[in-house]
């Protein structure tokens, strides 16, 4: 079926500015509460929200078969499990709703009252049900830099990292959407030199600039998604922020990897980009040598072309650009990732989310965290208000945002923000 959302040439009759994220060739899929406290899944055109379920109500979506109530859901799992063809269908069919030459919801002011709200009045709430969620470790240039620092610059990747993509599951219940605040975790830490560990708030509190994908259910128990088949499985991507407490990292990952330093909270953009909408920016990843074993081959344009800026914004002050990298620099294509996450037999669900790792270029100005960026803390960074930063303060927001471009089009992710609150009180109060 064709993607005919995705016609460089469509105008919609409603305003996008040139800079806009989501002109009418993006159309992503999310969840919002209305001004009258309704819960509702959306789309957004310029700075407009699109009420879905208003839109099937009032039947424009006549024709597609879609359950009565599936826009009228508080997350968007049982519409990521009805399928590409129905997200295929559903999104070109927003597209024609929306399209300058057609006048049918254009000239209906009843209906736009009802279908259409301004980005001011809207809320965005957690897009999905994140039943799991597994973060990889796909940048080699990431791994390289932190293999450097931590064990040896002659040996920084272990030797199975260009073999497999190397992942591990994290905690789901701790995904945010973005906006939602970020306390400052507290933990253990062994300071340098000691013996024994302290307990306290984290010191080395970082972000990593990933993006997250999200599945369908594409597999039952025992069955493997075949890495030529697995994007047919893939709704979307977002942004994602995955919050690390380095100290408490380094004292408690060893040997099972990270735990306490990585589920106080991630973050994720609250709009879901469809790999449909991205279709335009496919671009070749890097060259994989040694070739993988042959259920990773994946060859050709396996890749996409998003940038991604990361900024600190201190507590009152303007916000800096800090890390400008590309998704393009992964390693591990994602569907790489999600053939190796099944290939043992592992199912996976609707709304699963799967993270791509901190996403580093080779230039110091594309690392995509703070350990990177201030190389452990010795080299800091300076803020527009004449600030160092080695890590992140409290009162510091963290600003992700991600587009891809070409001659006739961007396509955006919006932001993926999260501001830092300080510690909980201690040790007046248990942990
Ligand atoms: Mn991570």
């Amino acid at each position: 079926m064709k993607i005919t959302a995705n016609n460089p040439k469509r105008k919609s009759w409603l305003l996008v500015e040139k800079k806009s994220d989501f002109p009418i060739q993006n159309l992503p899929f999310g969840v919002f509460l209305t001004k009258d406290d309704v819960i509702t899944i959306g789309t957004r055109i310029g700075d407009y929200a699109i009420d879905l379920a208003a839109l099937q109500q009032l039947g424009y979506f006549e024709g597609i078969p879609l359950a009565a109530d599936i826009f009228m859901q508080d997350t968007l799992n049982d519409f990521i499990a009805d399928g590409l063809t129905t997200w295929r269908l559903v999104r070109n069919r927003i597209a024609d709703i929306f399209d300058l030459e057609n006048k049918k919801l254009q000239n209906n002011k009843k209906h736009r009252q009802v279908v259409i709200f301004s980005i001011d009045e809207i809320e965005m709430i957690l897009p999905v049900e994140i039943g799991d969620y597994t973060d990889f470790y796909s940048s080699k240039d990431h791994a390289t830099n932190v293999g450097t620092m931590f064990r040896d610059p002659e040996n920084a990747l272990l030797p199975n990292w260009v073999h497999i993509p190397v992942g591990y599951h994290g905690r789901s219940s701790s995904i945010v959407v973005s906006g939602t605040k970020i306390r400052r975790p507290l933990g253990q830490t062994i300071p340098q030199g000691a013996s024994n560990p302290v307990f306290g708030p984290s010191k080395l509190l970082d972000f990593e600039v990933e993006m997250g994908f999200i599945t369908t259910d594409a597999n039952k128990l025992g069955k493997a998604i075949e890495v030529d088949d697995a994007r047919n499985h893939i709704f979307g991507m977002v942004l994602l922020n995955d919050w690390s407490a380095r100290d408490i990292q380094k004292w408690e990952y060893v040997p099972l990897g990270p735990f306490l330093a990585k589920n106080f909270a991630s973050t994720i953009s609250p709009w879901v980009v469809t790999l449909d909408a991205l279709e335009p920016f496919k671009t070749a990843g890097p060259v994989q040598d040694p070739k993988p074993l042959p259920y990773l081959v994946d060859e050709g344009q396996t890749s996409f072309d998003i940038e991604i800026q990361t900024y600190i914004k201190p507590k009152k002050q303007k916000e800096t650009l800090v890390s400008n990298t590309n998704f393009k620099n992964l390693y591990w294509s994602i569907a790489q990732q999600l053939a190796h996450q099944t290939v043992n037999g592992c199912n996976v669900r609707a709304g699963d989310l799967y993270g791509s790792g901190t996403i580093s270029g080779k230039e110091k100005t594309s690392f995509g965290s703070m350990l990177e960026l201030t190389w452990k803390g010795t080299e800091p960074l300076i803020m527009s208000d004449g600030s160092e930063r080695k890590f992140i303060n409290d009162g510091d927001t963290v600003i992700m945002k991600a587009s891809c471009k070409n001659e006739d089009l961007k396509i955006g992710f919006g932001e993926c923000i999260g501001k830092i609150k300080k510690a909980r009180t201690y040790p007046k109060e248990k942990p």
